[in-house]
């Protein structure tokens, strides 16, 4: 089974490109908020996963808010429509630029990350005589199970605040006077499929509010970040990930106090199966034991099957012949060039198109120039 192509359509672009299905984001948005709306929780999309402008605008269109870790992030959002008070601003460095442009704007909550942070925070927000609302984004030492680059809550990684940092923090914050503290943040990694670790997460959140309880700090929001994975394997059966079970575990699991409300940043799940990467056969090279498809995208247009090791699911929408064996390989001067090896797909000639699949998260935008090649284009469904 292939997904559906409006392959004449495409016979006039210059590959390779991304082709969204906005019908698909479309009903993934839809899900979301309905699902959100049950619990009444909060969603903010994780820009940094897609932040193509069209997909933003539609996103915004949702009435959901925006998760950024740049200025230019806030920025990008902020012109797609979402607005200001549905933006989240996280990171481990934001620069005084980007914060003072997110003072600017009035921006939701930062989740900030560390003590320096809060005070420089807190030493410009007075500068502008305001107040900066934040959330603390507290490292819970939770294994997320996933691959060890896009694993983010352990003690050993970069990001959050140590749980044995927390009181240190606590009793400085009376004294920072132009911040306020509403909100608890977390973030434990990315494409996660084993919900036994936002089962710990919650068991590490009911235990912190327990322990913020009895020392008298309540905050208005809990954030959990995003994570929440695809199914690159089987796209075609499983185009939506499974929305209702995640916050139903949440719903179950979590101890919220009374008027408290749960956040949370969804990426990867609302926008990486609705894109691909459409790629033309520029030869097959047949070596000494295997064949190579050699194709007109590269690392540099799709970047995580060289750094993460990362399955795309590949399909010959040109051909109907029965399945040959190859290796999918780009034109880029490096070895890590590999889309997969050894992949079953329809028997491929020169000029066939291929699609990568799932690749509308963490794909258009970590595309980069190396060999001094093309920024690849995109195409919405909607408007090809
Ligand atoms: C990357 C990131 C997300 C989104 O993660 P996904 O796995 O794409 O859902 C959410 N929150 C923070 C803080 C992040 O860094």
């Amino acid at each position: 089974m292939t997904g559906t192509f409006p392959i004449a359509k495409f016979e006039n672009i210059q590959t390779p490109f991304y082709y969204y299905d906005t019908q698909l984001l479309r009903k993934t948005l839809d899900i979301v908020k309905s699902e959100t709306e049950k619990y009444n929780y909060k969603a903010h999309y994780a820009v940094k996963a897609n932040a193509n402008a069209d997909i933003l605008k539609i996103i915004a269109s949702y009435g959901i808010g925006a998760d950024c870790v740049s200025g230019n992030e806030v920025q990008a959002a902020i012109e797609a429509g979402f607005s200001p008070e549905n933006i989240v601003f996280a990171g481990v460095g934001k620069t005084d630029r980007e914060i003072n442009l997110a003072l600017n704007h009035n921006i939701f909550c930062f989740n900030a990350e560390s003590i320096p942070e809060l005070e420089v925070i807190n030493e410009l927000a007075e500068k502008k005589n305001t107040k900066a609302r934040i959330a603390l984004r507290i490292n819970p030492n939770v294994d997320a199970h996933t691959h060890h680059y896009i694993t983010t809550g352990l003690n050993e990684n970069k990001f959050g605040i140590n749980r044995e940092d927390i009181d240190g923090i606590i009793s400085l914050l009376p004294t920072l006077k132009n911040i306020e503290l509403i909100g608890l943040h977390f973030h434990i990694g990315s494409q996660i499929t084993d919900f036994s670790s936002f089962q710990d997460l919650c068991v590490r959140l009911n235990d912190l509010q327990n322990t913020l309880d009895n020392k008298g700090i309540k905050v208005k929001h809990i954030n959990i970040g995003g994570g929440l994975g695809i199914n690159y394997e089987h796209p075609n059966h499983f185009p939506i990930a499974d929305f209702e079970t995640y916050f139903r575990l949440f719903n179950q699991n979590l101890s919220l106090r009374e008027g408290q409300q749960l956040h949370c940043e969804p990426g990867r799940s609302i926008i990486a199966q609705c894109g691909s990467l459409v790629t033309r056969v520029t030869y097959i090279k047949e070596g000494a034991s295997k064949k190579f498809a050699i194709v007109d995208a590269g690392m540099t247009d799709l970047i995580r099957p060289a750094l993460y090791q990362a399955y795309h699911r590949i399909e010959n929408i040109s051909s109907q012949l029965p399945e040959d064996v190859y290796d999918v390989v780009g034109p880029i001067c490096e070895s890590a060039d590999v889309f997969q090896k050894d992949v079953r797909i329809n028997k491929t000639k020169r000029g066939d198109f291929l699609v990568l699949r799932s690749a509308g998260a963490y794909g258009e935008i970590m595309a980069f120039q190396y060999n001094l090649r093309e920024l690849p284009k995109a195409y919405l469904s909607e408007s090809l």
